[in-house]
């Protein structure tokens, strides 16, 4: 009987008996090894944590942990897709979260007594900054369960309002009441400085407004098992609880600390900063000011020491300038001008926006003081009457938005195929 000829990999050249498989089409071959490649190639880091790294997260009882362990460095190139700028945030939550990752998987393996506290992160910047986004972002890297909380809707026990036990159980929905899979995941809990004390000086009479809600957020996030109403609300005595153990949940708290900047000022020596020569504008002033935040100058916002305490980690996002908000518009993978023009495509409608519309845009929504947070309805405002009109033209092949139809001196433009006209929106509607 003749030999089987040996197959070779079409691709990097390796014989079968050097690698694990060979998959065949025809006359083509691919071995195992180029097909991961490939995998990884399309999918990014994210897929190599999936398939290459998988062993070296096991625990010594053999368990997965079913954390994406990324390092560092692929944590932000994953977060450059998405989010715009913001580098110094990238780069201080890449590296937390990774610490933080890895003492928990050092729980599971180590034997010696080095406990590696646990270091949640306080980021500092005004709405819209991305926030929120960067928080819910690096939890869908890790792929691990994320909720969000808003202080100011949180309330002491015995009052109206949400309990934090609240908070807890939205992170046991999201972890689909995996209980394990929730204790690894993260919180983000937004305006944290709305909860700040408000008197500053420690010394007179407390004022506790906002100071208990602060001491049941702390007993949170230094961790304690709490008892969870599965239903949420409140508790009653003969309810059932869901126990959950909050130590390995990360926390990550936001807040805009409007005027923070007065008590960073006081605190350092104003002819230090070099004035006049470096900072030319109020806003650079405020921005170059926040980067010196440290926790004392939280302290004397109002945050009792123990919860800054449990933040160590400071990191400052920065207002977004006219090309950031450009960018936001244009390049991330789910970018608001790409959803608008997919939405488009739908109706085989090319939407053209031209460079001076976002332009027009970025300056619209610096304006209204939201950063990215206005760009959507900034958009929607102006694409409503051709997302309404279009589906019943047939005639209409494009859309061309112009810095005069996001200000309002003119209708988006239509582009049809019958006339070779440029119309207006409502003109068109006459058409029909
Ligand atoms: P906040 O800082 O108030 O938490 P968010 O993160 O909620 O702001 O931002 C609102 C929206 O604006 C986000 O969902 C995202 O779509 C967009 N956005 C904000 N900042 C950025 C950024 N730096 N890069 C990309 N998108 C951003």
């Amino acid at each position: 009987m003749p030999e089987k000829p040996i197959k070779f990999c079409n691709f990097c050249g390796k014989s079968e008996d050097k690698v694990q498989s060979i998959f065949t089409a025809g006359a083509s071959n691919i071995c195992d090894e180029c097909v991961i490649y490939c995998y990884e190639l399309l999918m990014g880091p994210l897929a190599k944590t999936k398939t290459s790294r998988k062993n070296e997260n096991k625990n010594k009882s053999g368990d997965e942990t079913t954390i994406n362990l990324l390092t560092p460095a692929e944590i932000k190139s994953v977060l450059d897709e998405y989010v715009v700028g913001q580098d110094k945030a990238k780069i201080t939550l890449a590296v937390s979260v990774y610490n933080h990752y890895k003492r928990i998987i050092s729980q599971n393996n180590d034997d010696d007594d080095v406990d590696i506290q646990k270091s949640n992160v306080l980021l500092l910047g005004p709405t819209g900054v991305g926030k929120t986004f960067l928080a819910s972002t690096l939890a869908k890297i890790l792929d691990v369960p994320f909720a969000i909380a808003d202080a100011t809707t949180i309330t002491e026990a015995g009052y109206v309002g949400d309990d934090v036990e609240n908070v807890l159980l939205r992170l046991i929905q999201a972890a689909d009441f995996n209980i394990e899979a929730a204790e690894r995941g993260i919180i983000y809990i937004d305006e944290i400085d709305k909860i700040a004390r408000k008197s500053e000086n420690t010394s007179l009479t407390r004022d506790v407004s906002g100071e208990g809600v602060q001491q049941a957020l702390l007993k949170i996030i230094e961790g304690t098992v709490s008892n969870v109403p599965p239903q949420g609300g409140r508790k009653h005595p003969n309810q059932e609880f869901i126990q959950i153990n909050t130590k390995n949940i990360l926390f990550i708290c936001g807040g805009a600390f409007d005027g923070l900047e007065k008590s960073i000022l006081k605190r350092i020596n104003s002819s230090a900063m070099g004035f006049g020569a470096e900072i030319n504008s109020k806003e650079k002033m405020k921005k170059n000011i926040f980067h010196k935040v440290i926790s004392q100058d939280l302290v004397k916002f109002g945050i009792v020491p123990e919860l800054v305490g449990r933040l160590p980690i400071i990191t400052v996002l920065d207002e977004l300038d006219e090309q950031a908000l450009i960018k936001i518009l244009t390049e991330p993978k789910n970018a608001l001008l790409k959803q608008y023009k997919k939405l488009f495509d739908y109706d085989n409608i090319d939407l053209i926006v031209e460079d001076d519309a976002l332009m027009e845009i970025a300056k619209k929504a610096i304006a209204q003081k939201t950063g990215a947070r206005g760009l959507r309805s900034i958009i929607e405002d102006v694409l409503m009457q051709p997302m309404f009109e279009v589906p019943s033209n047939p005639d209409v092949t494009g859309i061309k938005i112009t810095a005069k139809s996001i200000n309002g001196e003119e209708k988006p433009l239509y582009i049809t195929t019958v006339s070779y006209t440029h119309l207006r929106a409502h003109e068109t509607l006459r058409h029909l």
